[in-house]
């Protein structure tokens, strides 16, 4: 009996995550991808002979279905993957607070994470506690969605907790500030962590860059069971056809059963141009930046934990918001750090204007011709000396500051997200932005692939 034929465009986490499971069930699978490197979003660039990030990333011990299929296809996730408790520590004085969730079964993990948390008055640990309580009571749901920031005022978090612990967490969870993001969604993420079982609520650092962590594998296993991959091949339109999908990019026109569009919303836009334009209309998401500024330091640089929260002040110019010591992840790395900015469209802002206030003002600055990204690096490479009380962390021997303008969709109340469905038969959407209580991250694109892909396939997820 001939096998369905697929093609899957897109070879980012979702795409991968698709390819892979209709290859497991027999399908006959060709994924096309724009690029020459897998893993879209969250994929390896090569930096003065380093395989860098196009930013840094953190996984959560609840990532279920991206630890399976990683597994699936023949990886290791305990090797690839540094697994630490969940915690929120920031580098020393006054200003700052640790808690760490202590392997402890849930809940106890977290009460004693709390109770034992340095830096928090007793008035901090009873609202985290009361919190805590009260979104457990609710099933970590909302009925009808606000903001975050109306969420934490209803139960009367205080400003030091919400300073250190529910905005930066809230930031790097959603990439969007809590005054505009959604609270159901903050809730669901919670629930996977804070509200979740010990292993669940782990962070998991990734040790190798991020193609290797999946995309890369995924292909290659993809290829021994006899799937295709077109690298640097970009779809330019699909067609309804003979009861199937012609799909074509500028080097090949093939004819597939069904089409699973794993893009970007953006680009799924444009290829459904002209079919859907309902659809594509819906696809019109605001979205979010976030920045990694990597620096390297000698490779005798470490710092005193893997990863460390930050407190960032935009209004001081101190935009870091974590520091990771890619030294202590992969010794080939010593003395790389990478400081993440999500949200961090106000950070891009402010060095493009202090740069042409400067080039208006300064010959010194016309001279050096600093550019926005890099008076960004300055200003980052202070705030870590300063922070950290090491003075040498001013002066990296190079620095790269890599802005992913529209990383993530703006993840705001009440948002609109559509279904792996189309009312095309035969076309499927995957990707981070399609239909889930969960944010743009690498779980909801595996998800949302894992269930395109089990609708070719007539089943149904759990998810
Ligand atoms: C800087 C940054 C930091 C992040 N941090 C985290 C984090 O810490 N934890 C977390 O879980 N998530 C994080 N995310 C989010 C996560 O990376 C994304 O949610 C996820 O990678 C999205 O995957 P995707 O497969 O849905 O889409 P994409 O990654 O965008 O993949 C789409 C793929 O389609 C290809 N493509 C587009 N058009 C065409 C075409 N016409 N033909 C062929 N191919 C095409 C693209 O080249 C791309 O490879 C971060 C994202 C960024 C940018």
């Amino acid at each position: 009996m001939r096998s369905t034929t697929v093609a899957v465009i897109g070879a980012g986490w979702a795409g991968c995550a698709a390819a892979v499971e209709l290859t497991r069930a027999g399908a006959d699978v060709t994924v096309y991808e724009a690029a020459r490197t897998a893993g879209g979003r969250a994929r390896r660039i090569a930096y003065q002979g380093q395989s860098l990030d196009n930013g840094q990333h953190i996984l959560l011990g609840a990532y279920r279905e991206s630890l399976r299929l990683m597994q699936h296809v023949g990886l290791n996730p305990a090797q690839l993957l540094m697994r630490i408790p969940l915690h929120m520590r920031y580098p020393h004085g006054e200003d700052g607070m640790s808690m760490l969730a202590p392997r402890l079964p849930a809940p106890l993990h977290l009460l004693f994470g709390v109770l034992r948390a340095k830096g928090l008055t007793l008035a901090d640990k009873l609202s985290l506690a009361r919190f805590s309580s009260a979104a457990r009571w609710m099933g970590w749901q909302l009925n009808i969605d606000c903001t975050v920031t109306e969420l934490l005022a209803r139960f009367d978090q205080t400003d030091r907790l919400t300073k250190l612990l529910w905005r930066p967490l809230c930031i790097a969870a959603l990439n969007t500030p809590p005054e505009r993001a959604s609270a159901k969604v903050f809730l669901a993420v919670l629930r996977d962590s804070l509200g979740a079982h010990r292993a669940a609520s782990d962070m998991l650092l990734p040790r190798t860059d991020l193609s290797a962590l999946f995309p890369d594998a995924a292909l290659a296993w993809l290829q021994t069971k006899g799937g295709k991959v077109m690298m640097g091949n970009r779809v330019n339109t699909i067609h309804a056809q003979d009861g199937g999908w012609t799909v074509s990019s500028e080097q090949r026109s093939d004819h597939f059963q069904h089409v699973v569009i794993a893009t970007a919303a953006t680009h799924a836009q444009s290829l459904l141009g002209g079919i859907d334009d309902a659809l594509a209309n819906q696809l019109n998401f605001d979205y979010e930046a976030i920045t990694t500024c990597c620096l390297q330091y000698a490779a005798t640089v470490r710092l005193p934990a893997p990863m460390l929260a930050l407190i960032d002040e935009p209004e001081l110019q101190r935009w870091g918001q974590f520091v990771f010591d890619r030294g202590q992840l992969n010794t080939a790395q010593a003395g790389l750090l990478a400081v993440v900015i999500s949200a961090s469209g106000m950070a891009t802002e402010h060095a493009v204007k202090t740069q042409e206030v400067a080039g208006l003002v300064s010959t010194a600055a016309q001279q050096t011709q600093e550019t926005p990204a890099q008076s960004l690096e300055v200003a980052v490479a202070q705030q870590l000396a300063h922070d950290l009380h090491m003075p040498e962390l001013a002066t990296p021997v190079w620095s790269k500051a890599i802005t992913e303008k529209r990383a993530t969709f703006a993840c705001v109340p009440d948002l609109q997200r559509p279904a792996n469905a189309t009312t095309h038969s035969g076309c499927w959407l995957a990707g981070d932005y399609t239909e889930s209580d969960y944010p743009a991250t690498i779980e909801g694109a595996v998800r949302s692939g894992v269930k395109a892909a089990a609708g070719i396939l007539g089943k149904t997820t759990s998810f």
